[in-house]
């Protein structure tokens, strides 16, 4: 494989790379993660997960000059005007305590008096060519809040969260089936869709 077909994936999350790699190799795409090269993390300080995303992938161009991927997602619930939105990670607290943020987040919709448990998981991708030209691929998956947590797979908010016309929230659910629904999994599907297949 020759390094135009080596892809740099701006994140440092393991999880993330080796998700992202199985959807990418059938295509010919290797991933390097940024820590095995070195790179930082940036600031996610934009206020969009567009604007996130192509943040993280053009540091990672500007300090390489490869072709750069990187992914920002989250969880935006409607009844909270759309958070934690880009602030999902923030939620956890230094301390990434993911049974405190989905707390944070039944506490904030209880808070809010409104019934409508209604909330989206989204994903935007952000591809930064060798000459820095950017696409953005965006994908989200529907469903509702649920309380109390269900489940022991996934991460982040998966245990609260329950797709729409399922009975099992991604937690309850294997890997293979959270992906073929997930935002990440639809988000990389349409890059695929506008890379690959034209
Ligand atoms: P970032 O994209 O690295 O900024 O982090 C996004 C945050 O959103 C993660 O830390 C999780 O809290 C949350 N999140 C994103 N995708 C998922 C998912 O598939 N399941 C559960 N939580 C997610």
């Amino acid at each position: 494989m020759t390094e135009r077909n080596t892809w740099v994936l701006a994140s440092h999350n393991a999880g993330k790379i080796k998700e992202l790699e199985a959807i990418l190799s059938p295509h010919g795409i290797a991933l390097k993660g940024a820590a095995e090269i070195g790179l930082d993390e940036p600031d996610e300080t934009e206020p969009t997960f567009e604007g996130n995303a192509a943040l993280k992938a053009r540091a990672a161009w500007t300090a390489t000059g490869l072709t750069c991927l990187s992914d920002d997602s989250g969880l935006a619930v409607d009844a909270l005007g759309g958070d934690p939105g880009v602030l999902s990670a923030r939620w956890a607290g230094p301390e990434r305590d993911f049974n405190t943020a989905m707390a944070r987040v039944h506490d904030a919709l209880g808070a809010s008096g409104s019934a409508n448990r209604a909330a989206r998981f989204v994903c935007v991708v952000a591809l930064c060519r060798e000459d820095g030209a950017i696409s953005h691929y965006r994908g989200e998956v529907a469903g509702e809040i649920v309380w109390p947590p269900r489940g022991e797979a996934g991460f982040g908010y998966d245990a609260i969260f329950q797709p729409e016309g399922e009975d099992r929230t991604f937690a309850e659910m294997t890997a293979a089936e959270k992906r073929a629904m997930s935002h990440r999994g639809r988000a990389l599907t349409a890059l695929v869709a506008a890379e690959f297949e034209r």
